[in-house]
């Protein structure tokens, strides 16, 4: 569904993306871990164009990256992204910021978005925070609201970048829950995390990033129990 092929990218001097081959199946649940400063970020950006590449390709569903235009704002609304901070709109209640890009980008008639965005709310499990705004919700349920308006444009992928390196510990597992569910729900996912528990749950492979390269492509039984590179070791040894 996803094939980055030979990809290269620089910031300035700073190699961040260095020839990075990598291909998600449909329906295939790859995380990526790897040190702080690795490219793990960029790699999602990248992905979903946030982010320029100097070389190689990116194909989404058989078709190259678009560079603007209308094309690129259906390639993201394809490729549902959900970040660190939820990046809700404030102003707005829950309900509205699930229906927000149905309504704007897909143009579903306004019942239709609201039907589909009260069955995601409760799919994330806070269907009766409806009419609430951002700033009264739990960062946990913030971020399901987010996962919720991503999901509410129907991507094809969606890319989660350490969804929940800002929320509390008791917050954590109720948006890795959601993810799980999502996952075994068949979605494509790529998953930045720290979260190994989630990893060896979840995903089909894991990426080891190092440096701006993949060093490493292993189930998460093979990786974890039985890591092939020094660099990979040496994360494990700190994190673990
Ligand atoms: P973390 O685990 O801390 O989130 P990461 O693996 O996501 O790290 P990236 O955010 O992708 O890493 O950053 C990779 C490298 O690129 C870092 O050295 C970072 O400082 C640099 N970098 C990221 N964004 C920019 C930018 N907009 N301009 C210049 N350098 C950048
Ligand atoms: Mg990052």
């Amino acid at each position: 569904l996803v094939v980055l092929d030979g990809v290269n990218k620089h910031f300035g001097d700073l190699h961040v993306l260095k020839d990075i081959n990598l291909s998600v199946a449909r329906g295939e649940v790859v995380v990526v871990i790897g040190p702080s400063g690795s490219g793990k970020s960029t790699l999602c950006r990248t992905i979903n164009r946030l982010e320029t590449y100097e070389s190689g390709s990116i194909t989404i569903d058989g078709e190259p990256l678009p560079e603007e235009g209308k094309a690129l704002a259906r390639l993201r609304s394809d490729v549902g992204m959900v970040f660190q901070a939820f990046n809700l709109f404030a102003h707005k209640t829950i309900l509205d910021n699930v229906t927000l890009g149905p309504l704007k980008v897909r143009r579903v008639p306004k019942a239709q978005a609201q039907q589909r965005a009260r069955e995601l709310l409760e799919r994330v499990g806070i269907e009766e925070q409806a009419g609430k705004y951002p700033a009264q919700l739990s960062g946990g349920q913030q971020q399901r609201v987010a996962i919720a308006r991503s999901l509410a444009m129907d991507p094809k992928i969606m890319l989660f970048d350490e969804p929940t390196s800002a929320l509390d510990p008791e917050m954590i597992t109720e948006v890795l829950e959601v993810m799980t569910q999502l996952a075994q729900t068949g979605m494509t996912m790529i998953v930045v995390t720290h979260e190994m528990g989630f990893a060896r749950r979840a995903a089909d492979r894991v990426v080891f990033m190092s440096d701006g390269e993949i060093v490493e492509e292993a189930t998460p039984e093979e990786f974890f129990t039985n890591p092939r590179s020094d660099r990979a070791k040496d994360f494990l040894g700190k994190i673990l």
